[in-house]
């Protein structure tokens, strides 16, 4: 079916299976966002099992075994870039088309949403996006019932697609060491040098990369994540190294933001992390309370949730990769200032400068490229476009 089926709302008569229960559209509205975005809201029955094909005129939202009801009129707002929602059956898909008054930028993961339902509305997916070059999006606008070049699970950069733009931050620095090995080992050595080959295997791999620090210099933890936003980033990954009372602990861990720790340790860390500048606690809550305005709950939860699955994914890759991870929780959480951002991410510690042996790995080329090999496959793995 080509642009001629288009504007027609075809409702189809399709062989249902027998063992799921068809999903059912609801409602369609259309709204506008701060920041000039648009938003798409469309209301099912239940949980919505979706993916999204985008092109210069249209956005097309594929819904699989729902269908679509003719009397659903779609509800749209004044000054969106949708002038139009139709709905196509195609078997048991349902294919939303929103019609789109000109080119967007590329839709990030973090824009899409889906809610539970609550006291007046049922599931519903949300999907912001905002007028854009159509920089990233395939010029030749995806037709429905079509696999489009734009669909997802784009795991690689591809040419023409977006570039992603990952910000590594290497912790400490300057007159904050870090912790320090037995050995005398600085935390912030080696987080510099993991960071440096980190960024320069993720520049091989096609992404775009900024270090926060690419030196021995102190950055207060709020500039870090500042750089995150203000660089647009994807994805930020905070590298450090551990210390423990007991020599004996070893392996690596991965946290990722909470208000609450998971666990007493997590808390601790997430305090003395935090303490590299107490100094500066003032103009650190003000640039926090700038971000919780800048984002909506929403949007809170869709960081949230993306940086616990590049955590997981993470955690996945270096256990791959054999690296000895610490006993405990894949993923951790704590209170920590560094990822308080719009920016999804994780702090990963990298192992433990206390405990002798690993104190020798980490300071080794080999064990950093190991670090670093797991942390590429990682971002690889990672799902940045929806
Ligand atoms: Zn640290």
């Amino acid at each position: 079916m080509k642009s001629a089926g288009f504007s027609a709302i075809v409702i189809g008569i399709s062989p249902r299976v027998a063992f799921a229960a068809p999903n059912s559209l609801k409602n369609l509205r259309t709204g506008v966002q701060p920041g000039d975005k648009t938003r798409l809201v469309i209301e099912t029955a239940s949980r919505p099992s979706y993916s999204l094909s985008y092109g210069e005129k249209q956005l097309i939202v594929n819904l699989s075994n729902t269908n679509g009801h003719g009397d659903v009129k779609p509800a749209l707002a004044n000054g969106t870039l949708i002038n139009r929602i139709t709905q196509v059956q195609d078997g048991t898909k349902l294919q939303i088309v929103a019609a789109l008054t000109g080119a967007i930028d590329a839709i990030e993961k973090n824009q899409i949403m889906v809610l539970e339902p609550n006291g007046d509305n049922d599931y519903r997916l949300v999907i912001d996006f905002a007028r854009g070059t159509g920089r990233g999006i395939d010029a030749n606008a995806p037709a429905p019932t079509t696999t489009a070049k734009n669909e997802t699970k784009n795991t690689a950069p591809q040419a023409g697609a977006k570039q992603h733009i990952i910000v590594i931050d290497a912790g400490h620095g300057g007159k904050d060491p870090g912790c320090i090995g037995k050995g005398g080992t600085q935390e912030k050595t080696i987080v510099l040098s993991v960071a440096k080959k980190l960024k320069s295997k993720l520049d091989a791999n096609g992404y775009k990369t900024f270090l926060t620090r690419s030196n021995d210099t102190y950055l207060k933890l709020g500039e870090r994540a500042e750089i995150a936003e203000k660089k647009h980033a994807d994805l930020f990954i905070s590298l450090h190294a551990n210390a423990n009372p007991s020599r004996d602990m070893k392996g690596f861990s991965i946290y990722t933001l909470s208000e609450k720790a998971s666990d007493e340790e997590a808390q601790k860390l997430a305090e003395s992390e935090n303490a590299a500048d107490k100094i500066d606690v003032d103009g650190f809550e003000q640039f926090s309370k700038d971000i919780r305005v800048a984002l909506s709950a929403l949007q809170q939860h869709a960081v949230a949730e993306l940086s616990e699955e590049y955590a997981t994914g993470c955690a996945k890759t270096m256990n791959r990769a054999s690296i000895e991870q610490q006993p405990g929780p894949a993923v951790r959480h704590a209170p920590f200032a560094v990822l308080r951002s719009t920016v999804p991410g994780a702090l990963i510690e990298l192992g433990h400068l206390s405990n002798k042996k690993e104190e020798k790995l980490l300071k080794s080329d080999e064990h950093q490229n190991k670090l670093v090999a797991a942390i590429v496959k990682s971002v690889k793995a990672y799902d940045f476009d929806v």
